[in-house]
């Protein structure tokens, strides 16, 4: 395909420039291809009445031909032009929901060519909110056919830069008129059955239907990743919307969606792999690994439908083999969320719980009597360690008055390990040690019947030697000279290995079972 240029116009909503949109409207009146801001996302325009039009489209957007375009029209009379046998009810919708981020689907008249609806007898019509839009129509001559404005098989364009980064080149000219503010596609309403069927999922949901018109369908494909029945929207069969890297959907409490995330994060770190995240503004916080990108606050799901085509984008230009993203809830536009992030993933999906429940211990506490010296040093080995998960290590005393620094001696023999003990400070033992995740390894017997007795059983609290099944005494140094603390370490050093050997079998042995 040749290049030739694209001109880029801004354009400003509130003020819109007529010569701007008579520009834009002389090309499509022509037969040529102009981009431009819709409420949902960018659309490719055409004429949608001429034939030859809707060819360039699809050679622009490299489009399969049997995937019908939408047919834009500005106002609701120009609806019985390119539509039969409208049925009642399309009257009360329209008056809900015209202009706005819906398309319904009727039989189509003379009018509308075969190159428009993919060969169809029926046509896709919208009326879109977007005043730079309903301008554009009305100076195109009234129908207008546009498809996101993407080349096939990338996310939909929420701002002219992404119309830009696919189809420069490609096509006449680009409106600007800024980011676009739902951010999903239109939901597609077939009323050509009774009652009428969602084909799309969008940010009118089957709810407000409802209240209008009483129950709609749902294409039944749109409930279950795993149907082998076609989806009776021809363009929701392609895997749309796909990112460069592989999209994998947590999902479970978001407790667990966290937890689980991080886990995989940490896996993959530790394997050289580089991760995306997708999060919110609220779990943002929580990830310490891979590439984390911010769709959006679970305040407010209208910010995360806006931000995920953009975020996916954005993923596009990170080298990462694989992108784990939260779930969303599938209520409202929630629904629409899920269906888009699930159609990018290519269903791939995993159970939080799943993952969660391979990690049996996410904090590891080292307890000694007054935390100045072994406890800390059993800490700051074992963090020196290649863990195949993600632990919070730390060392609590028994006996901690004030805190303290550690032990000089002890600091002397890690420092000459290359190790420190630098930020230590002592710490009491205290009922908040006592978490569910949390394996609890003391360095003698006394420290150990002193929690049990103090904190109740049937916790995991064991001597560090039952532990790991090495019965080494591990001595005690203090008040002796430096050459104890140095066998000390040698002994702690020799039980840390055996700890971290058994930690990461432990997960092996649990992601076996699972199998
Ligand atoms: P896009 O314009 O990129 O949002 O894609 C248009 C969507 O509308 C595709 O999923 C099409 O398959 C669907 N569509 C358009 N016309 C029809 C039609 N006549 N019947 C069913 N689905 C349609
Ligand atoms: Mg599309």
């Amino acid at each position: 395909m040749n290049l030739m240029e694209t001109k880029i116009r801004k354009i400003d909503k509130n003020q819109i420039d007529k010569n701007v949109i008579e520009e834009a409207g002389a090309l499509l009146r022509a037969g040529r291809l102009v981009a431009f801001p819709t409420e949902t996302v960018y659309g490719l325009g055409a004429d949608a009445l001429q034939e030859e039009a809707a060819r360039k489209t699809y050679e622009a957007k490299g489009r399969p031909s049997d995937n019908p375009l939408i047919v834009h029209i500005a106002d609701y009379e120009d609806l019985k032009k390119i539509a039969v046998n409208i049925p009642p009810e399309t009257d009360m919708l329209a008056a809900h929901f015209w202009p706005g981020p819906l398309t319904m689907i009727f039989e189509k008249s003379e009018l509308v060519p075969y190159g428009t609806t993919g060969g169809l007898d029926t046509v896709a019509v919208r009326m879109p909110e977007d005043p730079v839009a309903a301008e554009l129509i009305r100076a195109a001559g009234g129908f207008v056919s546009a498809p996101s404005a993407n080349t096939s098989g990338r996310p939909s364009p929420t701002t002219a830069e992404h119309v830009e980064e696919d189809l420069g080149g490609k096509i006449d000219m680009i409106l600007d008129g800024g980011a676009v503010d739902i951010g999903l596609e239109s939901t597609i309403l077939d009323m050509t059955v009774s009652p009428p069927m969602i084909l799309r999922p969008g940010a009118i949901t089957a709810e407000m239907f409802e209240s209008v018109i009483g129950p709609v369908d749902v294409d039944s494909t749109l409930l279950s990743a795993e149907s082998s029945q076609a989806p009776k929207a021809p363009g929701m069969k392609y895997r749309h919307y796909a990112p460069k890297a592989r999209l994998v959907i947590v999902e479970g409490d978001l407790r667990e969606e966290i937890l689980a995330i991080r886990q995989l994060a940490f896996a993959a770190a530790r394997e050289g792999r580089k991760v995306g995240i997708i999060a919110t503004s609220e779990t943002l916080p929580f990830y310490n690994y891979g590439i984390v990108k911010n769709v959006g606050t679970r305040e407010n799901e209208k910010t995360i439908a806006r931000g995920l085509y953009r975020v996916l984008r954005e993923f596009d230009e990170e080298d990462t083999d694989t992108i784990y993203s939260e779930s969303f809830a599938a209520q409202g536009i929630g629904k629409a969320i899920m269906n888009r992030l699930e159609k990018a993933a290519g269903h791939q999906r995993i159970a939080a719980s799943e993952i969660v429940k391979l990690q049996k211990y996410r904090r590891i506490t080292f307890v000694s009597g007054t935390d100045s010296a072994r406890g800390p040093m059993a800490a700051e080995l074992l963090r020196h360690r290649d863990l195949e998960q993600e632990y919070v290590i730390h060392s609590r005393g028994m006996v901690v008055l004030f805190p303290e620094p550690a032990n000089q001696k002890a600091e002397a023999i890690m420092k000459s390990a290359q190790m420190t003990l630098e930020n230590h400070n002592s710490r009491q033992f205290d009922q908040e040690d006592m978490q569910e995740d949390a394996l609890i390894l003391t360095i003698s017997e006394s420290e150990k019947e002193k929690i049990l007795a103090e904190y109740g059983a049937g916790k995991n609290v064991y001597t560090l030697n039952e532990f790991t099944g090495d019965n080494t005494e591990i001595p005690d140094p203090y008040g002796k000279p430096l050459t104890a603390y140095g066998e000390c370490y040698e002994v702690l050093d020799r039980l840390i290995t055996r700890l971290a050997d058994k930690l990461n079998s432990i997960t092996e042995e649990k992601a076996w079972q699972e199998k």
